[in-house]
């Protein structure tokens, strides 16, 4: 199968697929004890909250602004009692010893080794574990989540598993690399998986269902996050990022040619009959198959084509040869756009696909919203498209599948300006991630090793103002329709009142639900607290697993808690102040009421 084939049988298939009749072949007699068991799941209801809000406006209108102290240790606090408090306080401690957090993995197969595993998990639940990770399984989390919830505090349930990659004849940046084929290196805030089989990818889809099904048990407005590579062989996703890059450096190309490269990706338009001569003159078809390729109910009526334009004619087969050939913009050679697919991967991309429908019907079913997580640069083009067409069938009614945005690319404005086009175009509800970026180091010693462009931006400065960027696009959008969503995932306490002051501006109510915001289990209790308790949709992703497989995770948290790191310092500060305050006003068995 060509590419463009491909892209169109991503289309068609997603929507086809009937989940009952794949849920067959893989284990599912458990899901429905486990639907029981979480119906049972009583939700608490949060405590009613002190806000401080002065109506702007004139009396009768709803405007209101909202001020959230993040500076109130008491607020934040108010769900953990003395010996959690000393736990956090411990382990950001131990976080501040470089020989600690660089030696941790070392460290922790020693402890093992000399406690046994019993008494090492003990130690474990203690500290480390404790702090970031809910619990063992879906059952063990919920005291958690029912408490966090009582708090304000709602959650994304995060559950993880793995693939690796084997060669192939692929661009520099989208071949498999036996030095970078172990994806965990230099990734300090993110979970990674492998491929071992298909079955095992039947697995872990069964994982991401029950988590969905926890989701919409434990409350009305569930999240679950799923990662793409869990469900697959990367290897498809690599293939497919490399066609969609090309494709757009194609338009780029074609572009520059017309003079209008300086504009951003939205702004540029080909002159249409240029285009076709272009087109002609580069040997890329014949002139009347050119001609066909723009003759759809849409495409060209304007005399011009976009970018969108663009990539809508990789979905469409009927209108352009399989055989595509495209100028190498090095070599100035003609080559093929696609390859074929083996029939082997041919069928690992369809049952990928079909893991992926499978999951966004039970996520609809559910009422959960799903999140699709962001990942390296030379599988996320292809993640962020399969997630985008999800969205298209998805979404129509009202936001189900999420998609992330990382604002540490230098292509984040143009990535997410074009896919909030594109919803406002069709009519469906944008749902957006924005994160600044797990995978920076690994990234740039991935190009600078293999010899490409380093895609993220220069400097933290950079990363920051980019960050800024998308999300006031994305909050504009809000204001215009009311239809885009977007959870605004970060620790950054400027990037939260950033987020706030806008809102504010905008006469954005939190109870619009239309911007949420996320942090990670067991960091920045003192953004995530305040934020719930004046009643803003926050959220915890939770991730849960056995103490033995949840260990990388746990080393990648002691890494973004290194004591140098600003956020780190304050919390640490945070937390003594609050146990101080505990002790003298005479709370020495603070226990938490909800
Ligand atoms: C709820 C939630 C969900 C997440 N989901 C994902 C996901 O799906 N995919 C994903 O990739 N990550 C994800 N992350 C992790 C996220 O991308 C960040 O790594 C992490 O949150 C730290 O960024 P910050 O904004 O919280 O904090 P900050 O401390 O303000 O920012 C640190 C980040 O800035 C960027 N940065 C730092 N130094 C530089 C530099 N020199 N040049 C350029 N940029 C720099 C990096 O991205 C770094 O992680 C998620 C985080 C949260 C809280």
């Amino acid at each position: 199968m060509s590419y463009m084939r491909l892209a169109a049988f991503v289309r068609r298939n997603v929507n086809k697929i009937s989940p009952g009749k794949y849920r067959s072949t893989v284990a599912s007699t458990k899901l429905k004890e486990e639907k029981e068991q979480l119906d049972g799941c009583a939700v608490v209801e949060a405590e009613p909250v002190e806000l401080i809000r002065q109506t702007k406006n004139s009396p009768g209108t709803h405007t209101q602004h909202i001020h959230v102290d993040f500076d109130n240790t008491q607020e934040a606090y108010k769900s953990k009692d003395n010996i959690e408090l000393l736990r956090s306080l411990l382990v950001f401690k131990l976080c501040t010893f470089d020989f600690l957090v660089e030696k941790n993995k070392e460290l922790m197969d020693l402890s093992k080794k000399l406690l046994g595993n019993r008494m090492f998990e003990k130690m474990m639940k203690m500290t480390f574990y404790g702090q970031f990770v809910a619990g063992e399984d879906h059952n063990a989390i919920k005291p958690l989540i029912r408490k966090n919830q009582a708090f304000g505090v709602g959650a994304v349930l995060d559950y993880s598993v793995e693939e690796d990659l084997s060669d192939d004849h692929r661009e520099k940046k989208y071949k498999a690399h036996r030095q970078f084929g172990d994806r965990r290196g230099g990734v300090i805030s993110a979970r990674t998986y492998f491929y071992a089989d298909e079955a095992k990818c039947d697995n872990q889809m069964d994982t991401f269902i029950n988590c969905i099904k926890a989701s919409g048990g434990a409350s009305a407005d569930g999240f679950s996050a799923i990662k793409l590579t869990a469900l697959g062989r990367p290897q498809f996703l690599l293939q497919f990022s490399e066609v969609l890059v090309k494709w757009r450096q194609f338009f780029n190309f074609l572009a520059a040619q017309q003079g209008i490269s300086d504009m951003t990706v939205l702004e540029q338009k080909l002159e249409l009959e240029q285009l076709k001569e272009n087109l002609t003159e580069l040997g890329v078809g014949a002139k009347d198959d050119i001609d066909n390729w723009f003759t759809g109910e849409r495409i060209g009526l304007s005399g011009t084509i976009d970018f969108l334009d663009w990539n809508s004619l990789i979905n469409d087969t009927t209108k352009i040869s399989n055989l595509l050939m495209v100028p190498n913009l090095k070599t100035g050679q003609l080559e093929p756009l696609l390859r074929s697919f083996t029939a082997e991967e041919e069928r690992q991309m369809k049952r990928m696909l079909q893991r992926v429908d499978i999951l966004a019907r039970h996520a609809l079913e559910n009422g959960v919203r799903l999140m699709v997580d962001a990942e390296q640069t030379y599988f996320q083009p292809a993640i962020s498209r399969l997630t985008l067409e999800m969205q298209r069938i998805f979404n129509r009614e009202k936001p189900i599948i999420f998609n992330t945005y990382q604002c540490y690319l230098k292509d984040a404005y143009d990535n997410v300006s074009v896919d909030v086009e594109l919803s406002r175009r069709e009519g469906w509800y944008f749902g957006a991630k924005l994160v600044r970026g797990a995978y920076m180091y690994q990234e740039r010693a991935r190009a600078k090793e293999i010899g490409y462009e380093d895609p993220i931006n220069p400097d933290y400065e950079a990363t920051n103002k980019m960050y800024h960027k998308c999300l006031e696009y994305v909050l504009e959008e809000i204001d215009h329709s009311r239809k885009a969503n977007v959870m605004v995932a970060t620790h950054n306490e400027d990037t939260v009142k950033f987020t706030l002051e806008k809102m504010n501006e905008m006469g954005l109510s939190p109870t619009e639900n239309k911007v949420y915001f996320g942090q990670l289990l067991g960091m920045c209790d003192q953004i995530s607290f305040p934020l719930g308790q004046a009643g803003f949709p926050v959220y915890k992703y939770v991730p849960y697993g056995p103490v033995n497989e949840v260990i990388p995770y746990l080393s990648r948290r002691a890494q973004e808690n290194r004591g140098f790191m600003k956020g780190s310092q304050r919390e640490r500060h945070l937390l003594s102040k609050e146990l101080k305050r505990r002790l003298l006003s005479g709370q020495m068995f603070y226990k938490p009421v909800y």
